[in-house]
């Protein structure tokens, strides 16, 4: 989402734009997510500071977080850092620098979606949060308050029967619901960055498989390897997700980014869902999408790269079949992705600090998907030089 938004915000602006991935655009972790353009997520997902909470995800007693012990010791630094930034009075900033750019998700995907023709791919219609008990449905309602009193996000609340009408699917009766109503949602969250592509393509940019790791500076620019032969450029834009780790390091960069990690799997044959269903207490979301209901698990912490240990998508499918049918797994192995995370929740947009002509946009955590048009909008009018429309100063690299 990240890379070929850059690359066609800027073929819109009249630049010339080759795309490099190793394989067709949409095809990683901007396909497997929840596909959720979050205009209600104005404050990042904060680690707990709460040490009943803790203590819940150490002894992994929730299905919402997960981790491999053999990747602890590599992630102390990294979670240590991410709980500091998760005090109180620091959070209130990060917040503030968050909401910034969710706050134009929704202009900027309407651009992108008129530019490349995907309304047929997307519901405007939000998403609702279920509750299971009065208790935790009351505090959310109370947060969902202060949202709309702060940033001036829109709910309403339903009770167990509006719950029962508007979602006929549920064979539970739930205390209720908080119901998003600002939120879009995607039915197939990959064909919408293969629309943005498509478009990038129509527009003259060229689309070229390549690997960043043969990135090299040379005389005035950029040069990378890629199946049509060299490609050069005075600008080069890393937007590599989950994988801007390995890219910035060969270049000598040490950016504190570490992966949440999650799995999703898709089930048809029942009577599915009318808008995507978070339940809140277990932390699952199920959504309806192109090729069924895509139930998608929270966070595992692990190495990017370790084999896969579905065992959070093993509960979320029991939790998940106490609120609908599910009949018929479309995939006999679950999806996995990683969520590119930083250790202040902020992504990193804007220069390398140490190579001219160099820039990063990846680190976009839970709502890489909702920020695509607006971060690659940013990206292409820092290169271009021109007053970008968000101050760009909070996602700077030099902050590390
Ligand atoms: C289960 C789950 C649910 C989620 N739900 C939501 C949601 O509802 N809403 C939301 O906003 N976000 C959601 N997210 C987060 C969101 O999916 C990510 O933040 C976003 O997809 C990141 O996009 P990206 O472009 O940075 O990375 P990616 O989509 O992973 O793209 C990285 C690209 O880099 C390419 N690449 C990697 N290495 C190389 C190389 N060496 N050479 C060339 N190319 C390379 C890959 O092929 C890929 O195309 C969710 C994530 C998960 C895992």
């Amino acid at each position: 989402m990240l890379g070929t938004c850059t690359a066609l915000q800027l073929v819109l602006r009249g630049h010339s734009v080759a795309l490099i991935d190793r394989r067709a655009p949409g095809g990683e972790t901007s396909y497997g997510n929840a596909g959720i353009i979050q205009r209600e997520a104005v404050e990042p997902y904060a680690f707990p500071r709460d040490g009943r909470a803790v203590l819940k995800v150490a002894f992994k007693r929730g299905m919402d977080v997960d981790y491999h012990v053999g990747a602890l010791p590599s992630l102390m630094s990294p979670l240590a850092r991410y709980w500091h930034a998760s005090a109180p009075s620091r959070y209130r900033d990060i917040a503030r620098d968050h909401c910034r750019l969710i706050e134009h998700c929704l202009t900027e995907h309407q651009a992108l979606i008129a530019e490349s023709g995907a309304d047929a791919l997307v519901r405007k219609d939000g998403y609702r949060l279920a509750f299971r008990s009065h208790a935790v449905m009351d505090s959310m309602a109370a947060r969902a308050l202060v949202l709309q009193e702060r940033y001036g996000i829109r709910y309403s609340l339903l009770d167990g029967d509006a719950l029962a009408h508007a979602e006929p699917g549920l064979h539970r009766r739930l205390a209720g619901a908080v119901h998003w109503e600002d939120p879009w949602s995607v039915s197939d969250p990959g064909a919408l960055v293969q629309h943005y592509a498509d478009r990038f393509i129509a527009l003259g940019g060229h689309l070229a498989e390549g690997d960043a790791a043969t990135l090299t500076a040379v005389a005035g620019g950029w040069s990378v390897q890629s199946q049509a032969g060299p490609l050069t450029a005075r600008h080069a834009v890393i937007a590599l997700g989950p994988w801007a780790q390995a890219a910035s390091c060969a270049l000598g960069y040490k950016l504190p980014l570490f992966v949440k990690r999650g799995y999703h799997r898709h089930y048809r044959g029942g009577p599915g869902l009318q808008l995507p269903l978070l339940d809140a207490e277990s932390g699952f979301v199920m959504a309806p999408m192109a090729d069924g209901v895509r139930v998608t698990t929270g966070a595992e912490f692990a190495r990017i790269g370790a084999p896969a240990t579905p065992v959070q998508l093993a509960k979320v499918e029991r939790a998940a079949r106490e609120l609908i049918d599910l009949p018929q797994p479309v995939e006999t192995q679950p999806w996995l992705g990683n969520r590119p995370c930083t250790v202040d929740m902020k992504p990193v947009i804007g220069p390398a600090p140490r190579h001219p002509g160099l820039w990063f946009n990846f680190g976009h955590a839970h709502q890489g998907f909702t920020l695509g048009p607006a971060s690659g909008r940013l990206m292409a009018e820092m290169i271009e030089g021109t007053t970008p429309f968000v101050d760009p100063a909070p996602y700077s690299a030099l902050r590390f």
